[in-house]
C-alpha cells in the first residue's frame, strides 16, 4: 500500500439523497458532459434477442440511480452532485465452489481503508487468476455504481456485501448510460479511461445466486472496466470523475445491448467498432459480427420492433404498425412474405413463434395483421400468440425476425402473365400485397376470396379495391382450368382441397401454396449468446 496524508474516508455504503460533496453550477459548464441530465435507459416491454425472451420476465426496468443527478435548490440553482469513490476493493487469489467443483478465482474483494496504488495492470493487492486473460491494460480496474446495490436487493431479496461484484471501485459516479467507452476519469490521482463493460462470467453468477449470467447481462447493470492512463493512487471519498468525454462513442449501455442483443444492428455496430480506443479483442469480435450481419438476408435471428400504431382491420383483426425503436433501417421486403414472430404468451410458459404476412409496408414501418384464432380456447392453450400479439398496443413491443417466403411474384416463371391468387382464411393477408404487387407489375390478376360463412373478412376494404372477388364454393370459384400461374393461401384444408380441384380441372401451370396456419418458422441463425468473455474478471 502506497502512504500517503490521512483523509477523511466515508466508510460504508453511501444512500440516496443530498449529502456532502455537492458542487456548483460552475461545475456543469466545465464538464457539461457529466452534469447533464440523466438519461434512463428506454425500458422495452419485451426483448430484442432470443435468450432474453427465455429469460426476461416482464418490462426491463428502466437504468435510473437512485440518487439524483442534479437536485433544485431553492434561491441557490441547481447543485450538481460530485462523483466519488465510494469504496475500493481488492481480492486475494482464493478457490470458491461452483456446481461441487472448486473454482480458482479472485472474485471475492475486500474493501480497503486508505490509499490504495493504481498501477498500469490494477490495484496493488488486487490479485487474478488468470493474468494472461484478466490482467490485460483494457481491464485493469473494474468500476461499478453504487446506484445499483439498493436495485439489486430489492430484486434478489437480501442484502449484497460490499464488492460483491467484484468491483475494485464500488462509484457514485456515471451509470452505464452515460459513461461512453474512451470518457476519460480522474480518479484520485490516476487518470483511468472506460475501456469496456463487464460481461458476466459464472462467477458473478454463483455470487449473486442467478440461474444464468445472461440474467446479469440483460440488466445491463453490468459496470464498466477502466484502463489506466496515468497511474496514481485512490481512496475512499475521491474523486471519481469525467474529464474529458469520448463524443461520439457509445455508452456502456449501447454498446452492450448491441454486442450481446442487438447484433442483426449493422449501423450500431458500425458505431461499436468505431468507439474510442476500443480493445482489439472487441473489435475483432464486433468484426465479425458485423460481417455476419451484413452478409444477412433481412437481419440474424428475432430483433425488437415497437407498435407505433394499432388500428382496427375488420372482423376483430388489428393491423399493427412496426418500427426499429433505435430508428434503424429494416431491410428490403417483398410483398408476400411473412416474419416470424416470438413471443412468451403467458408468463412461465414456453417461448412460442408463429408467421405473420406483411400487409402493407410505409417507408420503414411494416404492418400485420393479426386476427385472434381461437380465443375461447385460450385457456386449452390454443389461440395464445395471436390473442397475444392481437392484445398489443401502441408503445408495445414484439420479437421480430426477419421477412421470408418465396410466395412473391418473383417466383412467376418468365413469360407467365396471367395470374390467379386464391385465398381463404388468413391467406387473404399475404394476398392483398401480393396482388397490389403483381398489378403493380402489369400483370392480369384474377383474386378470389373463398369464405362460405357470412360478413366480411378482415383486410376486406383493400381487398375489393384490388377487385377481389369473393366466393363461397370451391368449385364456383374454379369453374374453368385457371390460365397461367396459380397462387393459393390459406388453411390447410383449404389448401388440400384445392389441390384436389386443380388436378381435376387439369391445371398444369405453375402453383405456389402457402399453408397459413401452425408451422415452423424460418429464421437465419442468430449468433450464440455471449459466454465466458473477454474481460471476465477474477
Ligand atoms: C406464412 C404465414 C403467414 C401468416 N400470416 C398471418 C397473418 O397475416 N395474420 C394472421 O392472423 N395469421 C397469420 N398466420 C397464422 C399465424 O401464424 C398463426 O398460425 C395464428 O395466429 C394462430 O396462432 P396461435 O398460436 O394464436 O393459435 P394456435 O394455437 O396455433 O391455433 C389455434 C387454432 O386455430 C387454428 N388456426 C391457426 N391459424 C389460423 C388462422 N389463420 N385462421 C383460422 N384458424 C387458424 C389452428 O389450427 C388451431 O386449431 C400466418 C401463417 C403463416 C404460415
Amino acid at each position: 500500500m502506497v502512504r500517503r496524508p490521512a483523509r477523511r474516508a466515508r466508510r460504508g455504503r453511501s444512500r440516496a439523497g443530498p449529502r456532502d460533496g455537492w458542487t456548483s453550477t460552475s461545475a456543469r459548464k466545465l464538464d457539461p458532459g457529466i452534469c447533464g441530465p440523466r438519461r434512463a435507459c428506454r425500458a422495452p416491454t419485451s426483448s430484442n434477442g432470443l435468450w432474453p425472451v427465455l429469460r426476461q420476465r416482464g418490462p426491463r426496468p428502466a437504468l435510473r440511480s437512485s440518487t439524483p443527478t442534479g437536485i433544485e435548490l431553492p434561491g441557490r440553482g441547481t447543485r450538481v452532485r460530485a462523483m466519488r469513490v465510494v469504496r475500493v476493493q481488492v481480492g486475494r487469489a482464493g478457490e470458491i465452489v461452483i456446481d461441487g467443483r472448486a473454482v480458482p478465482t479472485a472474485i471475492v474483494k475486500r474493501p480497503v481503508e486508505g490509499p490504495v496504488a493504481i498501477g498500469r495492470l490494477g490495484l496493488e493487492g488486487d490479485e487474478r487468476v488468470l493474468r494472461r486473460r484478466h490482467g490485460e491494460e483494457h481491464h485493469a480496474v473494474y468500476a461499478y455504481p453504487e446506484a445499483h446495490y439498493g436495485w439489486w436487493e430489492e430484486r434478489l431479496g437480501r442484502t449484497l456485501a460490499p464488492g460483491i461484484f467484484g468491483e475494485n471501485l464500488t462509484v457514485d459516479g456515471p451509470l452505464e448510460t452515460e459513461a461512453r467507452i474512451g470518457d476519460r476519469i480522474a480518479c484520485g490521482t490516476a487518470l483511468l479511461q472506460v475501456a469496456q463493460p463487464r460481461i458476466p462470467c459464472r462467477k458473478l453468477r454463483h455470487q449473486l445466486g442467478l440461474r444464468s449470467s445472461l440474467d446479469f447481462l440483460a440488466t445491463r447493470r453490468v459496470g464498466y472496466y477502466l484502463r489506466v492512463l496515468r497511474e496514481g493512487v485512490v481512496q475512499a471519498g475521491d474523486r471519481f470523475e469525467v474529464v474529458e468525454r469520448a463524443e461520439g462513442s457509445p455508452t456502456v449501455d449501447t454498446f452492450v445491448r448491441i454486442a450481446t442483443e442487438d447484433y442483426w444492428d449493422v449501423v450500431g455496430l458500425r458505431e461499436l467498432i468505431a468507439a474510442r480506443d476500443l480493445d482489439p479483442t472487441w473489435r475483432e469480435d464486433l468484426g465479425d459480427k458485423l460481417a455476419r450481419a451484413e452478409a444477412a438476408e433481412g437481419w440474424l435471428g428475432f430483433r425488437e420492433l415497437e407498435v407505433v400504431r394499432r388500428e382496427a382491420a375488420g372482423e376483430g383483426a388489428v393491423h399493427l404498425w412496426l418500427a426499429c425503436p433505435w430508428g434503424r433501417p429494416l431491410g428490403p421486403h417483398r410483398p408476400g412474405q411473412a416474419v416470424g414472430v416470438l413471443v412468451r404468451p403467458v408468463e412461465g410458459s414456453r417461448p412460442m413463434r408463429r408467421r405473420y404476412a406483411i400487409t402493407a409496408r410505409e417507408g420503414e414501418r411494416i404492418r400485420l395483421t393479426v386476427r385472434v384464432a381461437a380465443r375461447r380456447s385460450v385457456e386449452e392453450g390454443v389461440g395464445l400468440v395471436s390473442s397475444y400479439v392481437h392484445a398489443l398496443e401502441a408503445g408495445g413491443r414484439l420479437a421480430v425476425s426477419a421477412p421470408r417466403g418465396s410466395w412473391t411474384a418473383e417466383a412467376l416463371p418468365r413469360g407467365v402473365r396471367r395470374v390467379t391468387v386464391l385465398s381463404a382464411g388468413m391467406g387473404i393477408a399475404p394476398a392483398v400485397p401480393l396482388v397490389r404487387d403483381l398489378r403493380e407489375a402489369g400483370l392480369a390478376v384474377r383474386a378470389v376470396h373463398f369464405r362460405p360463412e357470412p360478413g366480411e373478412p378482415p383486410l376486406w376494404d383493400e381487398a375489393r379495391a384490388l377487385g377481389f372477388e369473393r366466393e363461397g364454393d370451391l368449385d364456383v370459384a374454379l369453374r374453368e382450368r385457371p390460365p397461367g400461374a396459380v397462387y393459393a393461401a390459406g388453411p390447410r384444408g383449404f389448401v388440400a382441397s384445392l389441390g384436389e380441384r386443380l388436378e381435376v380441372l387439369g391445371h398444369d401451370g405453375a402453383a405456389f401454396v402457402e399453408e397459413v396456419g401452425p408451422g415452423p418458422v424460418p429464421v437465419p441463425a442468430a449468433p450464440p449468446p455471449p459466454s465466458e468473455p473477454p474481460g471476465c474478471d477474477g
